[in-house]
């Protein structure tokens, strides 16, 4: 435990802010159209992540870079707000804080423009930094929206003081360095991430079992992977049997963020409630998500403890 033997979650990654516009249509290259709506709002898995988990009740840190600007400022400014610790959030004049500008058209679709900016030059010193926080933390969660070099750092790091690590691999790379595996206590990640990493095809329940047990095999100690409306599978180094967690059935408005919003909920249940069975965290961290599917926005969907019934604390 970070502070005083009370439960902190620890979360390294990307944080940005996106700019969305809504237009007819995709602008052609050199063209300027009129847009009809626009909104900012805060994103980047790793900030999602840490303000679901606070929002829950967890004692939250982020290690992370942003900009010594604008963006950076009111993101900072959003981790205050959130409660979460802002001691190991970097500003930096040597990059802009991430921004993802996304223009949607009337049919839903979308172009994306990511830069990261700032998030790709945390690395060994601020680690180095946080290192003390690091070993204390309950648990650490990282993602690859930062130098993948620095997140299996921090794995390890966390490995070696008995800090529970949630390793999401999303964006996922091909050919992800088998250390990941090790490294990971729970290696939670989407359909289309465990496509990417095995090479093969995610479209049923079955489906994700045996791609589950071939993750599983890499090394890590389990294995989640979300399915969306069907839920996840659960897959246990320590349990023969796979499992199936369903979700409850609801009108999802915008799934966008709906993984960062299970994995914050997790992250939170596993500092918390540390002898909970994996499954029943899992299944909490369903219903938790499903809740933010139905509002739109990001971070802006994510429930609170108290609009959330008390069975599930
Ligand atoms: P991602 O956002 O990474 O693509 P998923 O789409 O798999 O992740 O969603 C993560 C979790 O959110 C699911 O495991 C489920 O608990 C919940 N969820 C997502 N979509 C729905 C939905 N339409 N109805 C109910 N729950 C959902």
């Amino acid at each position: 435990m970070l502070v005083l033997g009370r439960p902190i979650v620890l979360r390294k990654g990307h944080s940005a802010f996106y700019l969305s516009s809504q237009a007819p249509r995709l602008p052609k290259a050199g063209e300027t159209i009129h847009g009809h709506k626009f909104f900012i709002g805060f994103g980047g898995k790793g900030a999602n992540q840490c303000v679901q988990a606070a929002r829950l009740g967890a004692r939250t840190a982020m290690v992370c870079k942003v900009g010594k600007d604008f963006f950076g400022n009111s993101y900072i400014q959003n981790f205050k707000d959130n409660g979460i610790c802002t001691a190991f959030v970097d500003q930096t004049s040597d990059a802009v804080t991430g921004v993802a500008s996304i223009t949607v058209n009337t049919a839903g679709q979308n172009a994306i423009v990511i830069v990261a900016g700032a998030n790709m030059l945390l690395g060994e010193e601020e680690l180095q930094r946080a290192q003390g926080a690091l070993g204390k933390a309950k648990v650490l969660v990282c993602q690859l929206e930062v130098s993948p070099d620095t997140s299996l750092q921090a794995l390890r790091i966390a490995r070696k003081n008995h800090v529970k690590t949630i390793f999401n691999p999303a964006p996922a790379i091909p050919g992800l360095h088998t250390d990941f595996y090790k490294a990971s206590d729970i290696f939670c990640c989407n359909e289309s991430e465990a496509e990417l990493l095995t090479g093969e095809c995610v479209a049923s329940v079955e489906d994700a079992v045996r791609v589950g047990r071939e993750l599983l095999h890499r090394g890590c100690a389990s294995v989640i992977i979300t399915l969306g409306p069907q839920g996840c599978v659960v897959l246990q180094a320590t349990h023969p049997e796979p499992r199936h967690v369903p979700t409850s059935q609801v009108t999802a408005t915008d799934t966008t963020g709906a993984g960062d919003s299970f994995i914050g909920a997790l992250a939170f249940y596993i500092a918390h409630y540390p002898t909970m069975p994996l499954e029943e965290m899992a299944r909490r961290a369903n219903l938790i998500a499903a809740v933010s599917v139905q509002t739109v926005g990001t971070q802006m969907s994510y429930p609170f403890k108290n609009d959330l019934p008390p069975e599930l604390f």
